[in-house]
């Protein structure tokens, strides 16, 4: 059985299609720059790579490009759309209506469109998918997977901003968390391979372009770096992570700029772009290694910033079995891991430095040594099969 799996963001639209009988992707690929004169689309399957520009105009355009490349006659993966029997759509934000996954329906989609306003970029873009998918591919069911939902296990001490209660009520503004579907799938895979009596209190560390960690007890989530949107907590690839929120008031009025521009800054001019004018942290490295102090100072604020967050999560947790590592970063700079992990000792932490610097790429691996309190591991995430697996239970498909 295949399900296509939909990641719709702002002006890109990333898809798979997985085989469920073995959990593989059999196609692959992104739309990039919806929207513009750049529109880029890339099509992959068994190690081939088709890549072409051509104007996509808009999200239902670019699906239907995706899905006459699966059913081409030639390179397509599909005899026939029909072999697709469920669609599952990474969405921004559930509120705190959807504690998890759920398969769409009109009332569903009414308040995904009443929670717009915690996404205006991206749940357009969400909703829009969904409802081309249930035009082209009428009959077969569309889940929702949100990237917030992991995180509504948290309590209401560790959720709440300290500001008028009634922002609260009124308008629901509180710490929801993102990159749910990534927390989930590490957390649920360290446990099914070390064993949930050694994964009890485990702080998983997402770290990618985007970057959030989050602090889970016997599976629940009990607090994550994001916010109320994903600028809040640690220093990523463009964005501020935590500052002092008058800083957006200094940065307006001497740069006489407003709010909206200001907020732009933070989320898109900032983090290792603010500090070294580079934002993958590839390049970044690159630069440290070719002395550039910013570049050092960008991944040094990066990794002091992780390691205020695993500290308090050490509290919270009351203690801590399992430290994981995820996402671009997380699995594959040994850099910036060392960085994060010296300093670590006074919480048990030990680590086998030059496991860690010579490891395999893309297989789980422990990089703590045997006395280590602690046990650090590396552990690709797979987002897309979290979704894949939740359309098969929320869509009820055989
Ligand atoms: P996204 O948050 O967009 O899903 P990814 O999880 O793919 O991003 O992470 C992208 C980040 O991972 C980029 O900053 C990239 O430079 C970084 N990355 C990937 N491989 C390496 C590496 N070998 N060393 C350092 N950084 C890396």
């Amino acid at each position: 059985m295949k399900v296509l799996v939909v990641n719709a963001g702002s002006s890109s639209l990333k898809y798979q299609v997985i085989e469920m009988d073995n959990e593989i992707a059999v196609a692959s690929g992104i739309v990039e720059q919806i929207g513009s004169e750049n529109s880029n689309i890339v099509y992959k399957h068994d190690d081939k790579k088709y890549e072409h520009n051509e104007i996509v105009a808009d999200h239902i355009t670019a699906l239907q490009k995706v899905i006459a490349l699966l059913c081409d006659k030639e390179n397509g993966v599909l005899k026939d759309i029909s072999e697709i029997k469920g669609i599952g759509h990474r969405v921004l934000h559930s509120g705190e209506d959807f504690t998890d996954s759920v398969l769409v329906d009109e009332n569903v989609l009414k308040i995904c469109k009443k929670n717009k306003v915690f996404g205006p970029l991206h749940m357009p873009a969400n909703i829009g998918c969904i409802e081309a998918c249930q035009n082209i591919l009428p009959g077969v069911p569309n889940v929702a997977v949100f990237d917030t939902s992991f995180h509504l296990t948290m309590e209401k001490d560790a959720y709440m901003y300290a500001i008028p209660y009634e922002y609260y009520e009124k308008y629901k503004i509180r710490k929801y968390g993102f990159h749910g579907t990534s927390h989930k799938y590490v957390s649920e895979a360290v446990r099914d391979w070390l064993g949930a009596e050694n994964c009890k209190k485990i702080i998983t560390c997402h770290l990618g372009n985007g970057s959030s960690l989050a602090a889970i007890k016997d599976g629940k989530c009990i607090d994550t770096s994001m916010g109320l949107t994903p600028l809040e907590g640690l220093v990523m690839g463009t964005r501020s992570g935590d500052i002092d929120p008058a800083v957006v008031e200094f940065i307006a009025t001497v740069k006489k700029v407003d709010v909206q521009e200001v907020l732009r800054i933070l989320n898109k001019e900032s983090g290792f772009f603010g500090i070294c004018r580079e934002s993958d942290c590839r390049r970044v490295c690159k630069l440290i290694d070719a002395g550039d102090e910013k570049a050092k100072l960008a991944l040094d604020m990066f990794a002091h910033s992780i390691k205020k967050y695993i500290g308090s999560y050490f509290i919270e947790l009351g203690g801590l079995d399992t430290l994981v590592f995820t996402g671009g970063i997380g699995e594959n700079s040994d850099y910036c891991r060392k960085l994060i992990l010296t300093g670590l000792e006074c919480l048990g932490v030990d680590v086998d430095f030059d496991l860690n610097a010579n490891m395999k790429r893309g297989i789980p691996t422990v990089i703590s040594t045997e006395k280590s309190k602690v046990k650090v591991v590396v552990l690709p995430t797979n987002e897309e099969l979290v979704i894949a697996r939740d359309t098969v239970k929320f869509g009820n498909l055989k």
